[in-house]
């Protein structure tokens, strides 16, 4: 893939696709709020006294590199905020997560960095993502820090596959009620169609957020890969919408309720001789039968074992030790 060209692209994409998020920031300092630029590609915007009852809201796109969509999302939805900065209802963190793999239009450099929001990190511990995890990690922590209880982290992405749901979101099981009915039903508006609940951290970063912060966290998959200003936007138009009531405080409520999946199980490659018969092509949510093998890893072999189960995120190429794909199981069925 070769890197992408940012000339051509409106200012407020530019602007945010660079990591340049200090671009967006005088209309809200000169509207009285405290903006700050914590680390590269990080945004914080919040009101002088604190306020218990004014959410935290953190948005991170770009946690992989070629998946544009939702930056070009997020710069629209900033650029139209910044002509009525006071109609910030929330207190805002913006970051653009993995800039370097941006500019170089790729899903990392060196490893992926939706696996590094964990303390340990083995071989991985001197990779680029490693030590951009660590400044994203400590601006996180300082935003929730001074934030009221009411904390949401929604990280964006788009989808490298096909999905029977093209719009579908994993939320951190831990993710306490009543915060995790209102962040479903709020996916719903947003266009999501599949909520995924996941039991296990796997070192994304909306599992750090809601783990460590107690955010109502979701990593959201809203579409299809597209390029950087290419971007087909109306297939985005309902989570457009729905971000941008959230930050003037008029979270949505129309839309349908997403379907609720648990997972049943999580595939992780324990050795070199992994071999799984899905790869990166099987489409998300492909359904799967009961006495289907689904992986083998030395003596461990991966078997369907009842009617109504899915497959998502198959990936055999991952590498060891990391998940290769997870089988889930709709709510109640
Ligand atoms: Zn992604």
């Amino acid at each position: 893939m070769t890197a992408p060209s940012f000339d051509t692209l409106p200012a407020p994409v530019r602007a945010l696709a660079t990591g340049d998020v200090g671009a967006f920031a005088a209309p809200f300092a000169a509207a009285g709020f405290m903006v700050a630029t914590p680390a590269r590609g990080v945004l914080t915007i919040r009101t002088a006294a604190a306020h218990a009852a004014r959410p935290a809201v953190l948005l991170s796109v770009g946690v992989h590199g070629d998946e544009t969509g939702p930056i070009e999302i997020i710069a629209w939805i900033l650029d139209a905020l910044a002509q009525a900065p006071r109609e910030l209802a929330v207190d805002l963190m913006v970051c653009v997560a993995h800039v370097d793999a941006i500019a170089a239009g790729r899903r990392f450099i060196d490893a992926d960095l939706n696996r590094m929001f964990r303390t340990t990190r083995h071989d991985l511990v001197n990779t680029v993502e490693a030590a951009r995890a660590d400044e994203l990690v400590a601006a996180t922590a300082a935003f929730f820090d001074a934030s009221g209880p009411m904390r949401l982290h929604l990280d964006l992405h788009t989808a490298i596959r096909a999905s029977r749901y093209p719009a579908f979101a994993l939320v951190p099981a831990l993710v306490a009620q009543p915060a995790r009915d209102a962040l479903v039903a709020w996916l719903g508006t947003a266009g999501t169609e599949a909520v995924i609940l996941n039991p296990t951290p796997g070192g994304t970063y909306s599992y750090w957020t809601a783990a460590q912060h107690g955010a109502a966290a979701s990593t959201v998959e809203l579409g299809r890969v597209g390029a950087l200003g290419g971007n087909d936007l109306v297939r985005f138009d309902a989570a457009h919408r729905a971000v941008a009531a959230l930050l003037r405080g008029r979270p949505r409520t129309e839309g349908p309720a997403p379907l609720v999946f648990d997972t049943v199980r999580t595939i992780t490659k324990l050795s070199p001789g992994f071999s799984m018969r899905a790869g990166r092509d099987t489409a998300n949510f492909t359904p799967l039968h009961k006495g289907d093998v689904t992986a083998t890893d030395g003596g461990t072999v991966y078997m369907v074992e009842q009617e109504g189960e899915y497959l998502v995120f198959p990936n055999p190429d991952v590498r060891v030790g990391l998940r290769a794909g997870i089988v889930v199981r709709r709510r109640g069925a």
